[in-house]
């Protein structure tokens, strides 16, 4: 928005100094030309100007209405007055003696603008007079004002315009995300729901303790998967609130990452995850942010490896700060999806696994809010690597 409206601002300014730039050149040529043309006629006949220079007054007298808005004067060698135009009244130009191819730009008392041009009359190397022209500008400079104004009134309407634009599809985005929201969080709050309440079924049905068991421990499944969606919800809201509050203290990284990845585990029993985890990962966070960031990133990381799947987590303590490395065997995010990734509600694949597309909204916000930093590297079929660096308070 700020870019376009730099190129509108600068594209007017272009626009105004072009024109007043013609308009200008134009006034002085018109000045310029008809004193030379005056010159001209003069030197053709030096003894009619100074005894009876009324008809030099115009070059061309049949146009004479052509020249109307001219203001001409001759005066002698000695800046005497020989004769000037009717349209002067009792109006005289100030003359500069012995000076030739003068412009010079003049406000009469009465506030009128002129652009005065004199000439010199030389005859056989003897200077006889000088014509001096001039054009009132005061049209000119209004009619630039009034382009001024204009293009001032064009670019106000254009930025308004421009902003109703921008929140209409703003409105619009919310509308969409809103809708996405709904659909995604009624597909994914009813399924578990529907699954729990079908094991619960069972387990009261059946009198069998083994397949009570089953669906006992069916049941808790669901339920942690719920809970993580309710939380992640939650956080997402608060953060777009702006209302999360970090507790921060003093904690063990490595033992974090251990319990998440290990609930992980127990998940997606069959993941291999590989763990690189060093001794002292001390840190000053908030328990539940970095919970949550771990297991969103190791939670997708076994969401999207094939069923094998192998999953990293390093750790690495640089003394600044502590480097998190998660990275997956798994289908790779395309080059062009990378960068809406960690957007709201974006999901680069949402038919293959369940979630809603906020997992990676709340761990981008939850790493800033400490100060960090996420990145991804990934290929397509290959794989992909989020690093997060945290600093250590
Ligand atoms: P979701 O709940 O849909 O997983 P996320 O915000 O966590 O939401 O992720 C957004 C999208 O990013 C996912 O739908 C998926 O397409 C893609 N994604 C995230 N992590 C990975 C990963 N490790 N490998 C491949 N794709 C991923």
């Amino acid at each position: 928005m700020g870019f376009m409206v730099m190129i509108l601002i600068s594209a007017s300014m272009t626009l105004f100094t072009y024109y007043k730039k013609n308009l200008l050149n134009d006034i002085e040529l018109r000045v310029t030309n008809i004193a030379d043309e005056i010159t001209l006629n003069i030197a053709k006949d030096p003894g009619k100007f100074l005894e009876d220079p009324t008809d030099l007054l115009y070059p061309d007298r049949e146009n004479e209405l052509y020249y109307s808005d001219m203001l001409i004067e001759f005066v002698d060698s000695s800046g005497k007055l020989i004769a000037k135009s009717p349209n002067m009244k009792s109006y005289r130009f100030i003359h500069f003696k012995g000076e030739d191819d003068v412009l010079s730009d003049i406000l009469t008392s009465n506030g009128d603008k002129l652009k005065v041009y004199q000439r010199k009359i030389d005859v056989d190397g003897k200077t006889i007079g000088y014509v001096m022209a001039g054009i009132h500008t005061s049209r000119a400079y209004n009619d630039l004002n009034k382009l001024r104004n204009s293009l001032s009134l064009i670019m106000f309407t254009v930025v308004i315009m421009m902003l109703l634009g921008l929140r209409f599809i703003a409105k619009a985005e919310i509308v969409n995300d809103q809708r996405k929201f709904l659909s995604f969080a009624s597909h994914e709050l009813r399924t578990p729901l529907s699954v729990i309440s079908g094991h619960a079924e069972v387990a009261l049905s059946d009198d069998n303790p083994a397949n009570q068991k089953e669906a006992l421990k069916l049941i808790r499944e669901e339920s942690v998967w719920m809970n993580k969606l309710v939380s992640n919800l939650l956080s997402f809201f608060r953060s777009e609130a702006g209302v999360e509050k970090l507790l921060k203290k003093e904690m063990d990284l490595s033992e974090i990452a251990l319990s998440e990845a290990t609930s992980v585990k127990s998940r997606y029993p069959n993941k291999n995850i590989i763990m690189n985890l060093p001794e002292n990962a001390k840190l000053k966070a908030d328990a539940d942010s970095i919970k949550k960031i771990l297991s969103n990133l190791l939670d997708n990381a076994a969401k999207y490896t094939g069923d094998k799947g192998n999953i990293t987590l390093s750790i690495e303590n640089t003394g600044k700060q502590m480097v998190i490395k998660v990275s997956d065997d798994g289908i790779g995010i395309d080059k062009a999806e990378q960068k809406r990734i960690f957007d709201p509600y974006f999901r680069a694949d949402d038919k293959k696994a369940s979630g809603m597309g906020l997992g990676l909204a709340i761990t981008k916000a939850a790493i800033r809010s400490h100060g960090g930093k996420i990145s991804l590297a990934s290929e397509p079929g290959k794989g992909s690597t989020f690093t997060v660096t945290l600093p250590l308070s």
